[in-house]
């Protein structure tokens, strides 16, 4: 993906994400790009990678931000270009399988929320303070930057 290309894919999620509504950042698809990206920067194995995932799901949980509405079409939209971006990375990685882990270990501890009753992972359970919400554009601005920065990492 050139420059251009990528800056045509941000600058569209970011509108599809101001456009809807409510307020929403650090989706699944955030947690999905940070965990492929820290799992092939910071490991050599894809077990660490996930391992690295799951940390780093803790981590932005408990940055401030405001989680998304998953029924809204803005947020799906999103889902769909987070996961065009990570799979052009993996892509262009010869299929490195350390994205892959370490997105499914970033991604993973939101499936929690798919049902209902008693939560395990710490920022779901209130072990780990879950962090403050952000007003719409700064948390809008927040999830661009965390997706920027995860898929520069894995150029
Ligand atoms: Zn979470």
């Amino acid at each position: 993906m050139t420059p251009a290309k990528l800056l045509t894919c941000i600058t569209l999620t970011a509108l599809l994400s101001l456009a809807s509504a409510p307020s929403h950042a650090m989706d699944p698809g955030s947690h999905a790009m940070a965990g492929g990206a820290l799992g092939l920067k910071l490991t050599k194995n894809p077990m660490g990678a996930f391992l690295i995932g799951l940390a780093s799901h803790a981590l932005l949980d408990v940055v401030p931000h405001t989680n998304p509405p998953l029924k809204s079409p803005g947020t799906q939209a999103y889902l769909v270009a987070d996961g065009a971006l990570l799979y052009d990375a993996w892509r262009r990685n010869d299929h490195d399988p350390r994205i892959f882990w370490g997105a499914l270990g970033g991604v993973l501890p939101d499936a929690e929320y798919l049902h209902k009753g008693q939560k395990v992972f710490p920022t779901h359970n209130g072990t780990l303070k879950h962090g403050r919400h952000l007003n719409k554009t700064a948390a809008t601005i927040l999830m661009v930057v965390v997706n920027g920065i995860s898929y520069r990492a894995m150029w």
